[in-house]
């Protein structure tokens, strides 16, 4: 473990399997899994139909480059755009690189640069993406950082139109701000994006890679809206765990993004993309997706009553099987004990826990969170009285 860079704060589980929505570690542990490896394993761990996808891509081609025609990617990307907004797909390696297609993609196509985005918001850690997010704890070391991204009040429909004029190239947005701590946007506030990006010609974006592939029960979390963005960027869900990006766009757009102009080695890498068609055929499925609907309901207004009277809980919010538990203060011990009895959950900022279940969880799996949460919320209250 000393020979890798300490970037990541990790938690003390040697994970040696896992399958649905379980975590076997190396002392025989068993854990159930409300993090599906940050909203990525949206079947659970190792789902047969995308193991057998990856199976048999494995016995064709693992790797040939984007100097080929490659029947999948076509058909993958026929599957993204049938089910969004979108026209055409570039594929890459990451949320992060998704984003940073978009961003170049839109000062390439409107020919200006400012980028507006959003307080507490996160798009990724490479340069233009880490600029993009408004938060200066990731900005923190690294300046200076791209210029003319400017960061906004969430939910302020009148902050935004007193910024845009016609020098605005895109404004970025999440739907629900995930790692900024479980919080939705306002649909008032999404229509006076999409409308004030229209008025001064700038692109609407929206970033999908936490909140897409069925995660808040629809395809994509925009969709919950009466909205049209120009272009939407996913990642997390969409391989079940095999690294991959995805930007889709709007026709008009192809233009600006011809032979030469943007690229990546491994983007739309074969078994990954088998990974993702094997992944989609699954979730981009109305059974399926109701069922995701009516398992967050479960989950949240399970956890609305039975947290009711617990003091340190302000809210529970969110959409589908993407919650969040706003608590008054560090959630950081209580994640831990929740570890320590098998429950694995994520936190949002510092007092924000989340819940990232896989969508294939069981009602069964869903009540034994509820109890498990509460049992250590009310234990937490004793300790830390209001
Ligand atoms: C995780 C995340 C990213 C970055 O994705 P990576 O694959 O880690 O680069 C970007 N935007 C949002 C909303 C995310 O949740």
């Amino acid at each position: 473990m000393d020979s890798l860079f300490a970037t990541y704060n990790r938690w003390n589980v040697n994970v040696v399997s896992a399958e649905g929505s379980k975590i076997i570690d190396d002392q025989g542990n068993e854990y159930l899994d409300f993090v599906s490896g940050i909203a990525v394993n949206n079947l659970g761990n190792r789902h047969q139909k995308v193991q057998q996808a990856i199976l048999e891509q494995l016995d064709q081609y693992w790797h040939v480059s984007n100097l080929y025609h490659q029947e999948p990617q076509q058909t993958l990307a026929k599957m993204l755009v049938e089910h969004s907004a979108g026209d055409a797909v570039f594929f890459c390696n990451s949320g992060a690189e998704a984003n940073e297609a978009a961003i170049k993609l839109a000062r390439k196509y409107t020919g200006k640069s400012k980028i507006i985005t959003f307080k507490q918001s996160f798009h990724g850690r490479t340069f233009a993406t880490m600029s993009a997010t408004g938060q200066e704890k990731i900005h923190s070391g690294f300046g200076p950082l791209l210029q003319e991204f400017t960061y906004l009040q969430y939910n302020d429909s009148d902050g935004l139109a007193s910024v845009m004029d016609d020098s605005v190239a895109a404004v970025l947005i999440e739907v629900i701000q995930g790692e900024g701590g479980v919080i939705p946007a306002q649909p008032e506030f999404l229509t006076s994006v999409e409308v004030l990006c229209k008025q001064y010609g700038a692109l609407f974006i929206i970033d999908e890679v936490q909140t897409g592939i069925g995660r808040t029960g629809k395809p994509f979390a925009y969709q919950h809206f009466n909205l049209s963005p120009d272009i939407i960027t996913v990642a997390k869900g969409l391989g079940s765990g095999l690294p991959i990006g995805a930007m889709i766009g709007k026709a008009k757009l192809k233009e600006a993004f011809g032979p030469g102009v943007h690229g990546s080695t491994f983007g739309g890498n074969p078994i990954s993309v088998a990974a993702a068609k094997a992944t989609l055929d699954i979730i981009f499925n109305d059974e399926f997706l109701n069922e995701v609907n009516e398992k967050g309901k479960l989950l949240k207004t399970g956890l609305k009553n039975e947290l009711a009277g617990v003091e340190s809980v302000l809210e529970v919010r969110g959409c589908g099987l993407m919650l969040g538990i706003a608590c008054n203060g560090d959630v950081s011990p209580i994640i831990s004990n929740l570890r320590e009895n098998g429950l694995l959950v994520l936190n949002a900022g510092p007092n924000v826990i989340r819940l990232l279940p896989p969508l294939t969880i069981t009602k069964e799996e869903i009540q034994q969170a509820i109890k498990l949460i509460k049992a250590e919320l009310i234990k937490f209250d004793i300790l830390h009285p209001v």
